[in-house]
């Protein structure tokens, strides 16, 4: 029977892990001839879900659970949730519900009879989501797709199901700063598509902010274009053509008129004006040195505090792999 690794970043959820794992088994109970892993990453909460964690391991063989020495974000997570998993297939969902787990008999179909390396799924709809998000979601999406080789899909969501094939090569792309809608992109293979509508999530909190969205999606084009590295040198060499042409301007009017005093005022605009272009430059180079910088000291993408990886062996196909 083919194993299914069912991976779940965690951070502070525990209002709506209980619900979350009711359903999931729930819809699991119905899938025939696979088995399952359910693989629960905490990522360092601060409120009780290790613990609830660890009494539905308590109850079910099929649950283990991963917990991060401190919150190291939702990226890492995943990360250490594919590196652990030993499933034929495996599926990333969240656990707020607002990945709908009624999906997965039909992913399933997807890769194992369809011929699909992957079943991903996008929303169609965002509604019950502030407008100004929707608004720069949208934007990004626009301009990220504009500037970027890899093709990111408009309300794609980390809900997706790959095979141990493209799993593998997810996890080949060792980075450490993961932007993990550009690197399923990146590594290719078939992908089938999913849509639904939005739907908010069962209980407790969003942990992403207006401000740590926008960081996010700064990472990400970072990550997968250097777009803005040729935008800073064109921006530069059109005020270097600008100014050109006014210094020849200058000299042309100073030869035949004399040189009045006066203007100071449009300097001190032109020097504000050049000044806060090359600031805006150099930023952006930075940006990018900083990323090679990180990359460099290649540090761990977690550190983990506690699992139950061993404890609950058994049911994986981590022997057979060690010995194959
Ligand atoms: N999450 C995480 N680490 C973080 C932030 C979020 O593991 O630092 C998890 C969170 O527990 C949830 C998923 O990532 O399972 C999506 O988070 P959330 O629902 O808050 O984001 P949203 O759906 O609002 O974009
Ligand atoms: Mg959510």
């Amino acid at each position: 029977m083919k194993l299914l690794s069912v991976i779940v970043p965690c951070f502070n959820e525990e209002q709506a892990l209980p619900l979350f794992y009711q359903e999931l088994t729930r819809v699991l109970a119905g899938i025939k001839n696979y088995r399952f892993e359910l693989i629960f990453v905490d990522d360092g909460s601060r409120d009780r879900t290790l613990d609830i964690l660890k009494e539905l391991a308590g109850g079910d063989r099929r649950v283990r659970y991963l917990s991060f020495s401190r919150n190291f974000g939702k990226e890492a997570a995943i990360y250490a949730g594919l590196e652990h998993s030993t499933g034929d297939y495996v599926v990333l969902m969240d656990a707020d519900l607002q990945d709908p787990p009624s999906l997965l008999p039909d992913m399933l179909r997807a890769l194992d009879t369809e011929g699909y390396d992957s079943a991903a799924t996008r929303r169609v709809t965002r509604q019950g989501e502030p407008p100004v998000r929707s608004f720069f979601a949208r934007l990004f999406y626009k301009l990220i797709n504009r500037i970027s080789d890899v093709e990111i899909m408009d309300g794609a969501r980390d809900y997706r199901m790959m095979t141990r094939k493209m799993t593998n090569a997810v996890l080949d792309l060792k980075e450490y700063n993961r932007f993990s809608k550009g690197i399923f992109g990146w590594v290719g293979f078939r992908t089938r598509w999913f849509a639904y509508e939005n739907r908010n999530r069962v209980a407790g909190e969003t942990k992403w902010s207006f401000w740590k969205l926008l960081a996010y999606s700064i990472e990400g084009i970072i990550a997968f274009s250097t777009a803005p590295l040729s935008i800073a040198i064109f921006v530069g060499l059109l005020c270097f053509g600008l100014a050109f042409a006014m210094i020849l301007f200058i000299v042309i009017k100073t030869l035949l008129f004399g040189d009045p005093v006066g203007g100071w005022p449009s300097l001190t605009c032109i020097v504000l004006l050049v000044g806060g272009v090359q600031l805006f430059c150099t930023g952006i180079i930075g940006k990018y040195l900083s990323k090679t910088y990180l990359e460099t000291k290649n540090r761990p993408k977690y550190i983990l505090r506690e699992d139950n990886l061993e404890a609950a062996d058994h049911n994986s196909n981590r022997k057979e792999s060690c010995h194959a």
